[in-house]
């Protein structure tokens, strides 16, 4: 990009930066590592107005990596309930464990190789602790840049579509990051894509790119990026609340569809409208002659990748107390305590409707 486009940017940038708990007011000031480390991850399928009171609270109680590598990661579910995709927040305490451990100052390294074999940092994460922590001249490739990228040179192809493509994209990335003040230069994208260049409807008459933009100079930005070519997938579920006399809900770890890696309620692929009774799922975890009463309790929309889910929520209570689990695989949790014991919100909502009966 021409250094006259790219003082433009920088020029609408220091006048649009919008205030954010993640950025200082001074934007030629370097970030707290950490700071920008923990803001971009949450920021990873999440939209801005929900990752504000997030990061904040998530600050406060781990303000660095020392603090966050001595918690729970029950704790760290806790602060993350709600922002979904649980394995980031996993990722996340592993990694601060690591650095505690391999750096003297707690600190996260300064470099691409070191940054990405850290669990739960890619490409993009790298590059944005770099850039804006530590000012490296180094390249950030996110969603909103991929949008900009693909209408200011009217690519008709994704990133995700071939080795080629990608590259394409990280080749005008880099183009933008080999620049003195690179890390601004980033990041005014970032808030470009976000505020201006917008999915639907871009605002053209005030981006500081315009004179640039092939898509907009011919009147073709709903044309670019292209329309992915798979699409969500439809996904038809039953959830099982399973509760003893004694008030506690089964919880399981492994063996699901969804939730691999913690603790989830019992859940499997089931047709729309199945027929009533026991599921011979619920015998894996429980013996048919304990259960006193099997209750279609409600219904829920979910979205989980690129599953679009409708779960029926089954409930089913047991004539007996909580047996013993028979493996580490198997918890009864108090219902009182199920709301914060279960960190999904898929769990939530089936657990919602317990409350209803
Ligand atoms: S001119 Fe329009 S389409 Fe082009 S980068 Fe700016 S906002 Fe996006």
């Amino acid at each position: 990009m021409e250094t006259g486009l790219l003082k433009l940017l920088r020029e609408w940038f220091r006048k649009n930066a919008v205030a954010l708990p993640w950025r200082p007011a001074d934007l030629d000031a370097p970030r707290d590592p950490y700071a920008v480390w923990i803001s971009e991850t949450m920021l990873q399928q999440t939209q801005v107005s929900m990752v504000r009171d997030y990061f904040t609270r998530w600050m406060k109680r781990f303000p660095d990596i020392e603090t966050l590598a001595k918690a729970s990661e029950e704790e760290v579910f806790r602060y993350w309930q709600g922002l979904g995709y649980y394995s980031r927040a996993r990722n996340i305490l592993k990694t601060a464990k690591i650095v505690r451990d391999d750096t003297r100052e707690a600190t996260l390294p300064n470099s691409r190789k070191e940054l990405e074999v850290l669990p739960g940092i890619g490409a993009y994460t790298a590059g944005a602790i770099l850039s804006l922590a530590y000012h490296q001249r180094e390249a950030i490739l996110d969603g909103n840049l991929v949008r900009i990228f693909s209408r200011l040179h009217t690519l008709d192809f994704l990133p995700t579509e071939s080795r080629n493509a990608l590259k394409t994209y990280w080749d005008y990335a880099r183009e933008i990051a080999d620049s003195a003040k690179a890390y601004m230069h980033n990041e005014a994208l970032m808030e470009l894509g976000r505020t201006v260049c917008k999915v639907k409807n871009p605002y053209c008459d005030s981006c500081p790119l315009r004179k640039a933009c092939k898509a907009a100079l011919e009147n073709r930005t709903a044309e670019f990026p292209p329309s992915k070519r798979h699409t969500q997938k439809d996904w038809h579920g039953t959830v099982l609340v399973i509760e003893s006399v004694d008030h506690k809900i089964l919880a399981v770890h492994g063996g699901q569809r969804f939730f691999k890696n913690q603790f989830t309620l019992p859940h499997f692929e089931s047709p729309r409208n199945a027929t009533a009774g026991l599921p011979a799922q619920a015998e894996r975890y429980i013996d048919a002659d304990k259960v006193k009463s099997v209750e279609n309790i409600g219904k829920f929309r979910h979205s989980i990748t690129i599953h679009k889910m409708e779960c029926d929520v089954l409930y089913i209570r047991l004539n007996g107390k909580a047996p013993a689990p028979t493996s580490s695989d198997i918890k009864w949790i108090r219902r009182g305590q199920a709301q914060d014991f279960f960190a999904s919100s898929f769990c939530l909502k089936a657990l919602d409707f317990l409350e209803k009966i």
